[in-house]
C-alpha cells in the first residue's frame, strides 16, 4: 500500500494500515523530509513502526492490469531556492521510480469548500474561494455572519481554532451591543517578583541538563496487533517527575532596572549562557553581532535596558535564558530581578465591552 502525504494524517494512514493488515505499508512524499507538514514525533512513531518515508517523488501515473491496480510511478524532483527563498521542486532527470501496490491512500490535505453558501447573500469571497473577512474581528462583509478555525483563514491548528473562537464570541457580543468591533480591550498583563529570599525563588530554578525522556511505547508487536491497542503508555510517576525537572520556567522573566545598576559585571560573570551584555548602543544587526554570545536569531527580540551611568546599554538575548536566576542572585544591588509573567485575555461579556450596560450600571 502506498500512502500520499506527508501530513499528521498521512501518518495516521499508513499507521492504522498497518494495523488493518498491510504488511507493506510506505509513505511517498513530494517534498523533503524535514519540510514535511507532519510534526516530527508523528514521523518518528511511523518509522518507528517500520514503515518507510520517501521524499522527492512526484506522483505521475497509476499502473492497472484487469481493472486492478498495480503500482504507481514518481518523477524525482529536488527543491531548488530563488533569491527570496521560495522553494520550487524541479525534476532532477533522473529515471522515474515505481512502486507496485495494490492500494493507495490520499492524504494530501483537505480544502474548504463554501459551495453551499450561496454567493448572493452577502459575503463575499477572495480567488481562492475563502471568506472575505476582517482578521482582527473575523467577521465577513456580511455583518452579522463571522468565521473562526480552518475556514477563517486557511489551514492552521486547534489552537488557533479555540482563540479565533474568543476573539469572534468578543466581536460577536460588541456587535449585539451596538458597539465598535475594531475597538477591543487589550488583555491584562501582570509582572510579579518571584524573590523569596537572597537566594531563594518560589519556583524551582535548578536546571536539569537532561535530554527529553521519551514516552515509553506499547512493544511493537502487541501495537500493530490491534487498532485499539493503546500505543503510548504515558509517564509513571517517577518519569514524569524527571520530565517535569527539565522545566525552563518560561513564564519567569529576567526584568532589569537599569537605575538600580553599577555595571559590576557580576552578573555577566556568573551567567552561564553568556547571554548577557553591556555594551554600546549601535544599530541592532551590528549590536547582535558583538554580544558576549553573538545572537543570530533575528526573529527573537533582544531584550535592552537603556540609561546607565557609563551610557552603555544591558542587551540580553532572551534566547539562550535558562531562567535560572543566578543573575539576580548574584547582583549586588538588586537591578535583576525574576519575575512571574500573567497574561488574562479579555473574553466575551461584560469586560470586552467600552460601555456599561444598564445591568452593570444597576
Ligand atoms: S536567568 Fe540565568 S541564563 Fe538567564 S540571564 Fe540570568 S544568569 Fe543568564
Ligand atoms: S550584577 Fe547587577 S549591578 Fe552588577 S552589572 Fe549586573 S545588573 Fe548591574
Amino acid at each position: 500500500m502506498i500512502v500520499l502525504g506527508g501530513g499528521n494524517t498521512a501518518m495516521d494512514c499508513c499507521r492504522s494500515a498497518r494495523r488493518l493488515g498491510g504488511e507493506d505499508v510506505k509513505v511517498i512524499v513530494r517534498s523533503g523530509f524535514e519540510e514535511m507538514k507532519a510534526s516530527p514525533w508523528e514521523k518518528e512513531d511511523a518509522q518507528h513502526e517500520g514503515i518507510p518515508i520517501l521524499n522527492y517523488l512526484v506522483p505521475k501515473s497509476f499502473q492497472h492490469e484487469g481493472g486492478k491496480l498495480t503500482g504507481m510511478t514518481f518523477e524525482k524532483v529536488k527543491a531548488v531556492y530563488d533569491d527570496k527563498g521560495r522553494r520550487s521542486l524541479v525534476p532532477t532527470g533522473e529515471p522515474d521510480e515505481s512502486f507496485e501496490c495494490d492500494q493507495v491512500l490520499v492524504a494530501v490535505g483537505q480544502e474548504n469548500a463554501f459551495t453551499w453558501i450561496e454567493r448572493d447573500i452577502g459575503i463575499e469571497f477572495d480567488k481562492w474561494g475563502m471568506p472575505k473577512l476582517d482578521e482582527k474581528t473575523l467577521q465577513s462583509t456580511l455583518p452579522r455572519v463571522f468565521f473562526g478555525g480552518d475556514a477563517a483563514l486557511g489551514p492552521k491548528n486547534i489552537i488557533w481554532a479555540v482563540a479565533h473562537g474568543h476573539e469572534a464570541a468578543v466581536s460577536i457580543d460588541k456587535f449585539c451591543q451596538g458597539e465598535s468591533l475594531a475597538d477591543r480591550p487589550p488583555p491584562h498583563m501582570n509582572l510579579v517578583s518571584q524573590k523569596m529570599g537572597i537566594h531563594e525563588w518560589s519556583y524551582d530554578n535548578n536546571v536539569v541538563p537532561d535530554a527529553r525522556y521519551a514516552v515509553p511505547l506499547k512493544e511493537l508487536k502487541l501495537a500493530l496487533k490491534d487498532i485499539r491497542t493503546e500505543v503510548e503508555l504515558g509517564f509513571d510517576p517517577q518519569l514524569a517527575w524527571k520530565e517535569a525537572q527539565r522545566c525552563l520556567n518560561c513564564d519567569v522573566q529576567t526584568v532589569f532596572a537599569p537605575k538600580l545598576c553599577i555595571e559590576c559585571d557580576a552578573c555577566v560573570d556568573i551567567c552561564p549562557m553568556d547571554c548577557i551584555t553591556f555594551t554600546p548602543d549601535g544599530e541592532e544587526a551590528e549590536v547582535r553581532a558583538r554580544l558576549n554570545a553573538p545572537s543570530d536569531n533575528a526573529s527573537q527580540d533582544l531584550y535592552v535596558g537603556a540609561g546607565l551611568k557609563t551610557g552603555r546599554i544591558m542587551a540580553k538575548d532572551e534566547d539562550v535564558c535558562l531562567h535560572c536566576g543566578l543573575c539576580a542572585e548574584r547582583c549586588p544591588t538588586g537591578a535583576w530581578d525574576m519575575q512571574k509573567f500573567y497574561l488574562e485575555m479579555t473574553h466575551a461579556g461584560p469586560g470586552c465591552r467600552s460601555r456599561e450596560t444598564p445591568r452593570q450600571a444597576a
